[in-house]
C-alpha cells in the first residue's frame, strides 16, 4: 500500500506545484483519489521532496497500474485507461466555474495572459498530452509555393481491437450528441470511449451568441483551438460566419480563426456540429507571392499564387469587409465554368463552397477566402477537387482548413511505412506486399535518388505529393487556362 500512498500523495504534489489546486485542497483531493481508486483508508508518506515532471503521465502509470489490477476499468486497453485517466485528474482541477472566472480576469487586462494560462491549464490537466503529442514528427519543405510545413500526427491513440469490442457492447446513444457538445464536460466517456471528465471550456460570446472555446488534444500546430456553438447545429458558412470571426479577432487579436467549409468532402470531419479552429501560430500561407492586386472602396484584393484558389481580402473596416466576402461568396455560389469541370449546383444541391480563414496584422483585418467544389464524378468518386487516387498513398482524408493554409497533417501509418521505401532506395530491399500502394511511386523516386541525404529525399518527395494533393483540391488548376479563368473570375469579384 505504501507505494500507492507515495503515488497519491505525488499527484497531489503536481496538482500544488502547477496551480491546479491549493494547500487547503489537500486532504479532500487526496480523499476524492482514494474513493476513485476504492482505498478507505490513507497514511501520509515520509518523503520531504516530490520531483515535478513537465507532465503527469510518468505519475498516472502507477495509479492506472493499481486500478487496473483492481479491476477499477476493463479492458486495459489506451482507450479505457485515457477514461480513468481523465476521472483521476478531474480531482485535482477546478470547477469550470472557477476556471471560467480566472479566465476572464485575467482577459480583461490581457487577452494573450488568458490564452496562455488555458493552453497551459490543458496541458497541466493532460487533456492535452503532451508525453504523446511530442511524438508528433514535423518538418518543413521548399516547394514551387514556397515552404510548406509537414506534420505526421502521432499523438491519436491507434485503436485496440479490445476496443472495437468493447465499443460494440455499447447501447447506440445520442448522449453527448458529438464530440464537440459541451456535454462532453466532464462526461465519463461510457458512449464515446474518450476520456473527458478532465475536459473544460471557456464560454465565448461571437456576434452575440454562444460559443465555447477549447483546445484540441492533438495540437497540430502551436495553441491549435477550436470554438463550438453552444448547442449541437450543423456547421454552415454565412453572413454569420464573417462577422463571428471578426469578433474573435477583435477579442483575441493574437489568434487567427478559420472556418471549414459547409459542405462535404470540402469540409471538415465534424459537419453536424458548427464550430472554427484557430490558434497561435504562423502558417505558410501567409507568405504566399501575390500575383495581382487590386484596391476598391477600402478593400484590398489580393489572387495567390497557391495550389489552392485562393482570394484574400483585407480592411481595416470589419463591416465593409463582411460586405466584400459576402459578395465573393455569393458570385462563387453562382459560379460555373464547363470547360474546368466546375458546376455550381446538381439540380437543387450546391457544390460550391468557401473555407474562410481570418487574421488581424495590427488593425487590419486579413480574409483568406478559398474557392471549393465538392462535386464527384464516375472517375472521381471521392471528390473532382479531392486528392486524386494517385497520391491517395500519401493523404486519402479531406482537405480542410489547415491543409488549405499549407500544414500538412499526415496519416501516422507513414511513420512505420516510410522508413521500408528508404530501405528499398538505399539497398533495394523489397517493399513488403502490404506496402503496394506505394510501389509505383516508389519506383519513380528510385530513378531520381542518387545517393543524396535520404531523409531529407523522402521528406522532400512526401511534401511534393502533398502539394500535389491540395493541387487536386484547386478548382482553377495552375494551366494557363486555370489561370486565366481565376483572374476573370477574380475580376467580376471587385467590380461590385
Ligand atoms: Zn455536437
Amino acid at each position: 500500500m505504501k507505494s500507492i500512498y507515495q503515488a497519491i500523495e505525488h499527484l497531489y504534489h503536481y496538482g500544488l506545484s502547477n496551480n491546479l489546486l491549493e494547500k487547503e485542497d489537500r486532504i479532500y483531493v487526496i480523499n476524492k483519489l482514494c474513493d476513485l481508486l476504492s482505498i478507505s483508508t490513507y497514511e501520509t508518506p515520509n518523503i520531504k521532496t516530490y520531483n515535478i515532471p513537465d507532465n503527469p503521465a510518468p505519475l498516472l502509470t502507477p495509479l492506472l497500474d493499481f486500478a487496473s489490477k483492481k479491476k477499477l476499468f476493463s479492458p486495459d486497453t489506451t482507450k479505457r485507461r485515457d477514461i480513468f485517466e481523465a476521472k483521476i485528474m478531474d480531482q485535482l482541477l477546478p470547477r469550470p466555474s472557477t476556471l471560467n472566472k480566472q479566465f476572464e480576469l485575467l482577459k480583461s487586462h490581457s487577452p494573450k495572459e488568458a490564452t496562455d494560462f488555458f493552453y497551459r491549464f490543458s496541458k497541466k490537466s493532460n487533456y492535452i498530452k503532451t508525453s504523446r503529442t511530442s511524438k508528433n514528427i514535423q518538418y518543413s519543405s521548399e516547394t514551387a509555393y514556397g515552404t510548406i510545413k509537414i506534420t505526421i500526427n502521432l499523438s491519436k491513440p491507434e485503436k485496440d481491437p479490445q476496443d472495437i469490442i468493447d465499443q460494440k457492447d455499447k447501447q447506440s446513444s445520442d448522449y453527448p450528441k458529438c464530440l464537440l457538445c459541451k456535454e462532453n464536460v466532464g462526461y465519463n466517456g461510457e458512449t464515446t470511449l474518450v476520456g473527458r471528465t478532465s475536459h473544460r471550456v471557456i464560454p465565448v460570446s461571437l456576434n452575440n451568441e454562444p460559443f465555447n472555446l477549447q483546445y484540441s488534444p492533438y495540437v497540430y500546430y502551436n495553441e491549435h483551438c477550436i470554438v463550438f456553438h453552444e448547442n449541437h447545429i450543423p456547421m454552415n458558412v454565412s453572413i454569420k460566419t464573417f462577422k463571428r470571426l471578426f469578433d474573435f479577432l477583435d477579442q483575441f487579436p493574437h489568434y487567427f480563426l478559420g472556418s471549414n467549409a459547409g459542405l462535404p468532402i470540402v469540409g471538415g470531419s465534424i459537419l453536424a456540429h458548427e464550430h472554427y479552429q484557430g490558434g497561435h501560430a504562423k502558417f505558410p500561407i501567409e507568405d504566399a507571392k501575390i500575383v495581382e492586386s487590386y484596391t476598391k472602396n477600402n478593400i484590398k484584393y489580393d489572387l495567390l499564387y497557391w495550389p489552392l484558389s485562393v482570394i484574400r481580402l483585407s480592411s481595416d473596416n470589419k463591416e465593409t469587409l463582411t460586405k466584400a466576402a459576402m459578395n465573393l461568396f455569393e458570385k462563387w455560389q453562382n459560379y460555373s465554368n464547363p470547360d474546368l469541370n466546375i458546376y455550381a449546383k446538381t439540380n437543387d444541391t450546391p457544390h460550391n463552397a468557401i473555407t474562410p480563414i481570418a487574421r488581424k496584422k495590427d488593425d487590419t483585418y486579413i480574409l483568406d477566402m478559398t474557392l471549393r467544389n465538392n462535386k464527384t464524378s464516375e472517375k472521381y468518386p471521392l471528390g473532382i477537387f479531392h486528392p486524386h487516387p494517385e497520391n491517395h498513398h500519401i493523404k486519402k482524408e479531406n482537405i480542410g482548413l489547415i491543409e488549405v493554409m499549407g500544414l500538412a497533417v499526415l496519416p501516422a501509418r507513414l511513420k512505420t511505412e516510410l522508413p521500408h521505401i528508404k530501405q528499398y532506395l538505399k539497398d533495394q530491399t523489397p517493399l513488403p506486399k502490404s506496402l503496394d500502394q506505394h510501389r509505383k511511386w516508389t519506383e519513380v523516386l528510385k530513378t531520381q535518388y542518387t545517393n543524396q541525404n535520404l531523409e531529407t529525399f523522402i521528406n522532400h518527395e512526401v511534401a511534393k505529393k502533398f502539394v500535389k494533393c491540395i493541387e487536386d483540391s484547386g478548382v482553377f488548376k495552375q494551366t494557363e487556362e486555370g489561370q486565366s479563368a481565376f483572374k476573370k473570375f477574380f475580376k467580376e469579384v471587385y467590380y461590385v
